[in-house]
């Protein structure tokens, strides 16, 4: 078990945050994208607006294992959330990553680029000093409600 602080402020204890947030028993951000084999939803800990995560349904680890069937529709969930991105809130530049050590359940990150992370230079060293500045420092109402803003716009797009 592990704990987790959520972009609300509140503590949950999981298991397989992949499988939990699956199955209901830790409240997520919100999905904005569900489909036979994937899940895609704001980010629950970050609270970076559209910051997305592509999830399996089933707890796997790596594209390795993906079936045939799941590869095809991983690649249209992720164009299509790419493209809404781009069309709903004109978001120019997003970084795709996915780190098979850093949690056992298979998930993608669509991390946003904003003007205002320009202070944290650039690429992939950026990313850890823009995800701590936005843990510690954004979860205020103002960004909370950009956060549900953005994901409601694409969740009405898709
Ligand atoms: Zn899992």
């Amino acid at each position: 078990m592990e704990t987790i602080i959520d972009i609300y402020g509140k503590k949950h204890k999981v298991g397989c945050l992949g499988c939990d947030l699956r199955k209901g028993k830790t409240p997520g951000a919100g999905v904005v994208l569900s489909t036979k084999h994937f899940e895609v939803e704001q980010d629950t800990e970050i609270p970076i607006p559209a910051f997305m995560i592509v999830v399996s349904r089933r707890h796997l680890k790596g594209f390795g294992d993906l079936t045939r069937p799941e590869q095809r529709e991983f690649i249209d969930v992720l164009a299509k959330v790419r493209k809404a991105m781009e069309k709903v809130l004109g978001i120019k530049v997003v970084y795709i990553f996915q780190n098979e050590d850093s949690s056992s359940h298979f998930h993608v990150w669509m991390f946003p680029r904003f003007k205002w992370m320009d202070k944290f230079g650039n690429k992939i060293e950026s990313v850890r000093p823009i995800m701590e500045y936005a843990r510690k420092k954004m979860k205020t109402k103002k960004i909370l409600g950009e956060v549900a803003s953005a994901r409601d716009k694409l969740k009405k797009y898709l």
